[in-house]
């Protein structure tokens, strides 16, 4: 269960690196696309350093001070933990929580979060030490959000409408997000990796594809089939979404445009709001 897509890890990583040395025009048109199909379910041991990559990776307990703690061995569990993760990923780390206290600031502070991992020693991005598994949110004034208890397939839609404000959040900062709907190795916390690649609404991307069919229902009533499939039922639902959030210019192509429609979503959802 952790190794059943080496060559697409492989691909990613290649990309990133292109990206990173010729600059993001480089990408062939599509690439972008392809999502991640990692196992992403990572054992206690898994944590230990690594000895290749341990001098590139910078280790932490909070994020921007804000304590990240575990919870997989034992719940509720408050002890401070060392994380690693590459200076890069940190500081896209650090502007994904000051995004997240900002579209949440009507819940207070965020008291702490929760994760299943950064670096871990497998491969892919959690091993190049540039991913994060979200479990849960803990705000100053109560309210929690816990993929880690499948908070997407609540029976309270306000429950639902806040696990994808926190994941519109998520997807403001990091280019491939995995949920609940993508598959059940999601089911349980939310993944989100650097993938070295701009942040858009890709229509053959199968994650980006079922969020924005999430949206659609847990927002507008939509109906649509989360299938992950972009054909002209979700094109009409998206271009309604887009309209009714005032939303110009075009989130397929424009990063800024897809991350303003990002945050619009996430104000909603942390409001308990139909769009
Ligand atoms: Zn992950």
């Amino acid at each position: 269960m952790f190794e059943n897509n080496v060559s697409r890890r492989g691909f990613v990583t290649g990309a990133a690196a292109v990206a990173g040395l010729a600059g993001l025009s480089t990408i062939a048109p599509g690439l972008a696309g392809a999502d991640p199909k990692i196992g992403d379910q990572h054992r206690e041991e898994e944590f230990a350093a690594s000895d290749v990559s341990a001098a590139a990776l910078m280790t932490f307990q909070k994020i921007d001070g804000t304590p990240v703690y575990y919870w997989r061995s034992n719940r509720g569990n408050t002890t401070a933990r060392n994380w690693q993760a590459t200076d890069a990923f940190y500081n896209a780390l650090v502007a994904w929580i000051r995004d997240l206290r900002s579209l949440s600031s009507s819940y207070g502070s965020i008291s702490y979060i929760v994760s299943a991992g950064f670096y871990v020693n497998k491969a892919g991005q959690h091993g190049a030490g540039t991913a994060m598994d979200l479990d849960h949110v803990r705000w100053s004034g109560g309210n929690t959000i816990s993929p880690l208890d499948r908070a997407h397939a609540s029976g309270t839609a306000s429950v639902r409408k806040r696990y994808l404000a926190t994941e519109a959040v998520c997807r403001r900062r990091f280019r491939y997000v995995l949920d609940g709907w993508y598959n059940a190795d999601h089911a349980d916390h939310i993944h989100a990796d650097f993938g070295g690649m701009p942040v858009r609404a890709v229509k053959d991307s199968e994650s980006d594809t079922k969020f924005v069919q999430a949206v659609c229902n847990n927002f507008r009533g939509s109906g649509l089939a989360i299938d992950g499939i972009w054909g002209p039922a979700t094109t009409s639902a998206f271009n309604g979404l887009k309209s009714a959030l005032a939303v110009t210019g075009d989130p397929h192509t424009s990063s800024s445009v897809w991350q303003s429609m990002l945050s619009k979503i996430a104000t909603k959802g942390f409001a308990n709001q139909n769009i």
